[in-house]
Order: structure tokens, then C-alpha cells, then sequence
């Protein structure tokens, strides 16, 4: 579902990725680790259409970005840092309006129905997005991505500034969304929360994705000493 093929991208003489290979299924969550500047938001920007690979391929459901941009984005989603909402309307309106972005049109049922899958509690679906949290945004966020029934998720930094209930939340939901069917990549600095939701951890290091393995054959403590021998 979500795949990159020998995918470069360099920046005048600085080599950002080089010839990085990954390949998401249905139904998984891949975690991708990494330090500051080793390429994790360059490898989304290319899915997401943001970043023109300098050579190599990204493809979504089979589907080239590059090639045909317009179809691919009609299977993603995208949840940055922070998810960017309209402060003075309410979290229904916000999803409405994104929704109808991607051609959707749905009652005011079935957007609750969709903030309520979310985690988002009822009282908060009419009042101003301005008054919400980062939890509460991010469920938004998610909402947006099931309103666009997105085959393909792309997460950056999602659990950065969450408290540890609202990133275990957050964790719940995500693991929901891809039993539904959902490939999903997160690039992440939480070595916890990596190795609790995802499935498979990929760890990068100045454009090479240097490690992968499945996340259940080791504990946080491993796959942190692993990190840090790696990078
Ligand atoms: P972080 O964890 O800090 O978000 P990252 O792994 O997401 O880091 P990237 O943001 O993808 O890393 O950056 C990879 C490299 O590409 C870095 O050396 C960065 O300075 C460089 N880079 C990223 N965007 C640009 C740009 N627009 N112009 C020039 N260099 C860039």
C-alpha cells in the first residue's frame, strides 16, 4: 500500500535519502526511528507530494505520486505535529469542512459517528477547536482520516507533547484504524511508543533506512540499545 522505491532526494550537494527501500502492507504500522536530520520528514513530504524525489519512485495503493499526484492523494491521509484546524469553528465543523475538501459530504450524524471512533468526547464535537488540547486535535486529525476512509496514514512526530494517557489513546486508535485496513507510517523520537504500536521499526540514519525488524521480538530497553548503537 505505501512504497518507496530506490527513493533519492538531495538537497544541491547534501544527500537527504539515498536510495531508501520501504514497503507498508495493509493492516501494518511502521514505526520510523531516527535522529534529527536522517531523512524521516523528507521520506512523508515525498508521499505526501510536498518533496519531488531526485530519482526513484513512491507509490500509494500502486499508484505513483509523482506520476499521477491527484489520484494518489485520494489515499492518504496526513496527521502532522500538530494537526492545523480552524480555532473559532467547532470540532464538527472542522470535520465537515475538511471532509467536503476531499469531495465527502456527510450528515451531522455520521460526523459524529466518525469524531466519536476518534476518542473525541461527545461534549467537545460542538465547541471551538481553539479551546481544544493537542490530544483533542489529534483526534480530529484521525477523524479527518476516517471521513476520507484514507487506505494510507502518514504520521509525523503524532505523539510529541501528548501526556502519557493521551499518547496511550492515541496508540488504541491508531491500532484500530489499521485492523480496519489501514497502512500506516509514523516517524518518531519515542522508542516506547514505537515499539508498543507498530508492528515493524525501520531505523534511520543520514538517508538509509541502516535496521528493520519486527517490533515484537524485542523490548523498549533492546530496540533503545539497538537505536543507539545504530545511529
Ligand atoms: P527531525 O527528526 O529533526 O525531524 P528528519 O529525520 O525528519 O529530522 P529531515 O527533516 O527529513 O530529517 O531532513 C533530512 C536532511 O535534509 C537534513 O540534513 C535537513 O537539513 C535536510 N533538509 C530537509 N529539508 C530541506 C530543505 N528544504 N532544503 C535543504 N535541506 C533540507
Amino acid at each position: 500500500m505505501i512504497e518507496a522505491r530506490q527513493l533519492s532526494k538531495s538537497y544541491g550537494d547534501h544527500k537527504a535519502l539515498k536510495q531508501l527501500d520501504i514497503q507498508i502492507n495493509v493492516g501494518e504500522i511502521f514505526a520510523l526511528l531516527g535522529q534529527n536530520g536522517a531523512g524521516k520528514t523528507t521520506t512523508i513530504n515525498c508521499f505526501l507530494g510536498f518533496v519531488k524525489p531526485s530519482s526513484g519512485e513512491v507509490l500509494i495503493n500502486g499508484v505513483s505520486v509523482t506520476q499521477d499526484p491527484k489520484e494518489s492523494k485520494k489515499y492518504l491521509a496526513y496527521i502532522p505535529e500538530t494537526v492545523m484546524l480552524y480555532g473559532n469553528l467547532s470540532g464538527i465543523e472542522n470535520l465537515a469542512f475538511f471532509s467536503s475538501l476531499a469531495g465527502q459530504t456527510y450528515s451531522t450524524e455520521e460526523l459524529k459517528a466518525f469524531l466519536s471512533k476518534s476518542g473525541l468526547q461527545e461534549s467537545a464535537h460542538d465547541r471551538r477547536v481553539g479551546g481544544y488540547s493537542k490530544g483533542m486535535r489529534q483526534k480530529v486529525g484521525i477523524a479527518i482520516a476516517l471521513a476520507k476512509k484514507a487506505k494510507a496514514l502518514f504520521l509525523d512526530e503524532p505523539t510529541s507533547g501528548l501526556d502519557p494517557k493521551a499518547s496511550n489513546e492515541f496508540s488504541v486508535i491508531l491500532k484500530e484504524l489499521a485492523a480496519q485496513g489501514t497502512a500506516i507510517l509514523m516517524a518518531t523520537h519515542d522508542i516506547f511508543r514505537a515499539k508498543e504500536v507498530a508492528n515493524r521499526i525501520g531505523i534511520m540514519k543520514e538517508g538509509q533506512l541502516v535496521s528493520e525488524m519486527p517490533a515484537s521480538g524485542l523490548s523498549a530497553n533492546e530496540l533503545e540499545q539497538l537505536y543507539l548503537q545504530t545511529i
